[in-house]
């Protein structure tokens, strides 16, 4: 980012080589390490007073004063929930006059761990028991060899995660366990969080809040390190107040003939307040089918006009299985409290081999309507309530540029639908949106996605990868810096089953092609051949491009699924610095993830 802008303003106060040398200073830094060093200085400005000087309060009794036992937040957010914890948690912090300073965990300054004293840290952990890319630094340094001791350090950490994968909440529990070895003690107990993760959340930042309160009042701190940090304008709209945003365009764009549903979704966001960026995410707030409701109180013999009261509100049956409860995604918590109530063996059998690969298949393949029906057990409408998970949004990566559509974000949905154990399956949200037609409205938000964003320097030249509906997010990426009049060069890579049905957006990258805005385009069509073409085999066959490219600079994007291709298109550009950078295989993934925590190699996978 362009942090020196402001300083090209005449300034009252800094002579030319002062404004200078603080350009420098401020070059490269980060929204975070911004506000922490406006707090720095504020803390510098509190103890220096009206007369002195900074240099002179620094040494040393300043460096004392900006040691006071501060609260460090860190957060590794994937999808943006730990994030979220993490601001409110110093939102809260700051509204109580407590000393706190925000920080994604990729921007955190490492050797600065050595002398925290109050730290909170909030992370999810992915899929397979991985830490969100922003974090890996972090994780891996603390991990590590090179962790310093610290027996004067008090913690706590919010470890979110899905209970229904076997590797949950570990990388909050080993980050908890690993702190606790280098010395530090707890400041409140780590929490895991579930997929639902305001109610564990909420007591444990009260916790952390109030353990922090009791540190730093013991404390006698010669100054008090203000972040300064401006308050997120309070956006009218958000995730738990949804825009309900009137859908303009609902198309699809795949083929008749093609074997998949894919949509081309367009939402007004007018009137909203909502603004995004090219890489951010819209949050749908997802309603379940009325059909699918119906099999469910069918099924259960239950009366859907039956009022539930839960959590202090008090709706009928149906409508908390309609826009409250996960019906399309079975979790285990959910398994667990239906075999005890149905008291069948086998499914107890499946819980007591817990994590084993049968409960991961049976959590894979079936909703919760399959699992009625297999299993017969007695519910009531009250408990049905309680023990189904609240529903979640979902994330779409935006695919258009505000430049370009204004107060509309648009959407590339796939559609899921298939037929299983004799009747057919939908999800949630890709269902809602395809049958949105031209009077209805979704409930939207926005999720900023800060790790996915074009460079701030348009000359500078991207490579984007992602097959399917991965594809999204680079169409709001070309839009932009077409506006932009950005220099930079533009290579898509795409993938998808046929060119014939499945080519999404197929005109627009031709026009593209033709105008010049997109300089490369290849095409990995898996289903058209006898021998399956990926993304990573085009980019492994244009290795000797792609490394010129990334040796030039250019940044590198992958979007899509998270479980196998992310995984195959790292192996293939590692094995691409290999074949043509002549790095050793272990130098080669080194590149690779130093690449990845500059933020040079940004994926949006899950
Ligand atoms: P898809 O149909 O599952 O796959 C698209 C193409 O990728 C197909 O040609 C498929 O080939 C191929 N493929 C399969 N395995 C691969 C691998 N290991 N490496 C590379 N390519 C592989 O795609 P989709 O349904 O559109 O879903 C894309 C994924 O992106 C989903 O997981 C979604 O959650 C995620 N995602 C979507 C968005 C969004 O905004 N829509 C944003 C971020 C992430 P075959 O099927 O022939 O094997």
């Amino acid at each position: 980012m362009s942090a020196v802008e402001p300083l090209r303003l005449p300034s009252p106060i800094l002579n030319e080589d002062k404004a200078a040398l603080l350009a420098r200073l401020l070059d490269g830094l980060d929204q975070a390490g911004l506000y922490w060093l406006s707090g720095y200085t504020a803390a510098l400005a509190s103890v220096v007073g009206g007369g002195g000087s900074a240099a002179r309060a620094l040494a040393p009794a300043a460096a004392e004063a900006v040691a006071v036992p501060r609260l460090t937040i860190v957060y590794g957010s994937q999808t943006g929930n730990a994030k979220r914890v993490a601001e409110r948690l110093a939102r809260d912090a700051e509204a109580a006059g407590l000393a706190v300073r925000l920080l994604r965990a990729g921007a955190y300054p490492l050797r600065e761990l050595a002398q925290e004293r109050l730290l909170a840290v909030v992370i999810s952990t992915q899929g397979e028991g991985e830490p969100p890319d922003d974090a890996r630094g972090f994780v891996e340094f603390i991990a590590g060899k090179r962790a310093p001791k610290l027996a004067e350090l008090r913690y706590t950490v919010l470890a979110l995660g899905d209970s229904s994968y076997p590797k949950y909440c570990a990388i909050g529990r080993e980050l908890d366990a690993r702190l606790a070895a280098l010395g530090a003690t707890r400041l409140a107990e780590h929490v895991d969080a579930d997929v639902d993760f305001e109610a564990a959340a909420e007591p444990w930042a009260t916790r952390a809040l109030a353990a922090t309160r009791e540190a730093q009042r013991q404390a006698t701190p010669l100054a008090t390190v203000t972040p300064l940090r401006p308050h997120a304008a309070s956006a009218t709209h958000s995730r738990e107040r949804p825009f309900a945003a009137p859908v303009l365009a609902n198309q699809r764009i795949v083929a008749r003939s093609s074997a998949r549903d894919v949509r081309h979704v367009e939402l007004s966001l007018e009137g909203s307040g909502l603004h995004y960026e090219p890489g951010d995410a819209l949050g749908v707030w997802p309603r379940n089918s009325p059909r699918l409701v119906e099999a469910v109180l069918d099924t259960l013999g239950l009366d859907g006009n039956h009022p539930v009261q839960s959590g202090g509100q008090s709706l009928p049956l149906t409508q908390w299985l309609a826009s409250k409860r996960e019906l399309t995604r079975l979790t285990r918590p959910f398994v667990a409290a239906h075999a005890t109530l149905s008291g069948d063996s086998d499914l107890n059998h499946l819980l007591a081999a817990d994590q084993a690969p049968p409960l991961a298949q049976l959590l894979a393949s079936h909703q919760v309507l399959d699992l009625l029906r297999a299993y017969p057990a007695k519910w009531d409408a009250e408990g049905l309530v309680a023990a189904l998970r609240p529903l979640t949004p979902r994330l779409y990566s935006i695919a258009s540029s505000r430049s370009v559509v204004g107060d509309e974000a648009h959407l590339t949905v796939a559609v899921v639908d298939y037929e299983a154990f004799g009747s057919s399956h939908h999800g949630a949200a890709s269902r809602h949106l395809a049958d949105a037609d031209d009077d209805a409205s979704v409930s939207v938000f926005i999720e900023a996605n800060e790790r996915f964003r074009l460079p701030a320097d348009g000359s500078r030249d991207i490579i984007m990868i992602g097959p399917g509906t991965g594809v999204a997010p680079y169409r709001g990426f070309l839009q932009e810096r077409r506006a932009s009049g950005a220099s930079g060069r533009n290579w898509l890579v795409f993938g998808n089953r046929h060119l014939r049905e499945d080519f999404l957006y197929q005109t627009e990258w031709r026009e593209a092609l033709q105008d010049g805005s997109l300089h490369r385009l290849d095409l990995a069509f898996s289903r058209d051949s006898s021998r399956k073409i990926y993304v990573q085999d085009r980019l492994r066959e244009q290795g000797k491009a792609i490394w010129a490219w990334l040796q030039e600079g250019a940044q590198l994007y992958v979007c899509g699924d998270a479980t196998q291709m992310a995984r195959d298109v790292n192996d293939a550009v590692v094995s691409i610095a290999v074949s043509h950078g002549g790095y050793s295989a272990e130098r080669a993934r080194e590149w690779l993830s130093e690449l990845l925590t500059q933020g040079r190699y940004a994926r949006d996978v899950y």
